[in-house]
């Protein structure tokens, strides 16, 4: 069906997300331009497929019975380009596909600040866009400028920041596919953009699981005034390290979920449940920032 592009068939998803679960994806497609993409856009409509994108599968918990369709990855959207060079900042053009620790790292080396909080996050800047991520107080929207995408029909436009509703951990996006964006950055010594970059990395190494399987974390913070902290509320009704299966509740973060070794997608979604119960126990309710495939 798509053997006229890079293409794996029968795709392992544990390969796919970086908490390492999920069966089969019966097609995991590569488009190396808007051209393929839209080819394989029509193909997947004419035989009415499922399609999902997949970016770096660090939020995406897949289902033990895999994914019965299409997923497409952009990892040959990765072009950086300077489209202008201002006095103190540069506007550059990204490629969703590219991840944040290869662009942060170009980003470093050319002089232009902005995105160093992003360093050490396993995300494509696609799927980073797409949930407005972000952490210690900053997010991605703050640095961009428009965004690039395809709709489901083909056809591409650029859609600008206002427009994007970006919101705490969400956007507007969804009808889209994101095929890149124009990003603002302030020019800065490589030295201290460094810098500040490891400082990032270590205080995620020392306040979060980072060396095991993950999707980050699983529950949205919620909004309210003062806001609420689910992974405060998990550790202090002592849930750090409860298990189901071989998904366990960090101990080291509360709201990170971890996989000791082959866990699979039932435990993972039987221990939110769990958790979703005792939070609603205490009177919390939670919306989940992972999503289900
Ligand atoms: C160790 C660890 C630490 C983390 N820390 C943070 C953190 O500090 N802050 C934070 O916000 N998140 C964090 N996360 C969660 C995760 O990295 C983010 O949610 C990230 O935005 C997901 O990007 P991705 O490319 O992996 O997207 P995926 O997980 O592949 O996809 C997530 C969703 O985005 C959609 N999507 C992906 N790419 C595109 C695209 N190009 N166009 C349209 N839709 C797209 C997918 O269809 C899916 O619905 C962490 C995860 C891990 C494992």
């Amino acid at each position: 069906m798509f053997s006229e592009f890079e293409c794996i068939e029968n795709a392992d998803l544990k390969e796919f997300s970086t908490i390492k679960i999920g069966g089969l994806a019966r097609w995991i497609v590569f488009p190396k331009n808007h051209i393929e993409l839209k080819k394989i856009l029509q193909i997947c409509e004419k035989n009415a497929l499922k399609m999902k994108i997949l970016g770096n599968g660090s939020n995406i918990l897949f289902a033990d019975t895999g994914f019965d369709g299409v997923l497409v990855n952009l990892k040959y959207f990765n072009k950086i380009t300077i489209l202008e060079k201002l006095q103190d900042e540069y506007i550059l053009q990204v490629g969703a596909g590219i991840n944040l620790f290869a662009l942060n790292i170009r980003l470093g080396m050319l002089g232009l600040s902005g995105l160093e909080f992003s360093y050490g996050i396993p995300a494509s800047l696609g799927g980073f866009i797409y949930m407005n991520g972000g952490c210690f107080g900053h997010e991605v929207c703050e640095v961009i400028s428009s965004v690039l995408v395809m709709d489901y029909d083909g056809n591409l436009k650029v859609i600008e920041k206002d427009e994007c509703g970006f919101d705490y951990r969400a956007s507007k996006l969804e009808k889209y596919i994101i095929l890149g964006a124009k990003l603002r950055l302030k020019r800065e010594k490589s030295e201290l953009i460094l810098k500040n970059m490891r400082f990032f990395l270590e205080k995620k190494r020392n306040s979060q699981p980072c060396d095991m399987p993950s999707l980050g974390s699983v529950f949205k913070i919620v909004k309210s005034n003062p806001p609420i902290y689910p992974a405060k509320i998990i550790d202090n009704l002592g849930l750090k390290g409860v298990k189901i299966g071989m998904a366990e509740v960090s101990t080291k973060h509360a709201g990170f979920i971890v996989n000791l070794g082959g866990a699979k997608a039932s435990d993972v979604i039987a221990l939110i449940e769990f958790l979703e119960e005792k939070l609603k126990s205490v009177g919390v309710v939670v919306e989940r920032e992972i999503v289900l495939f």
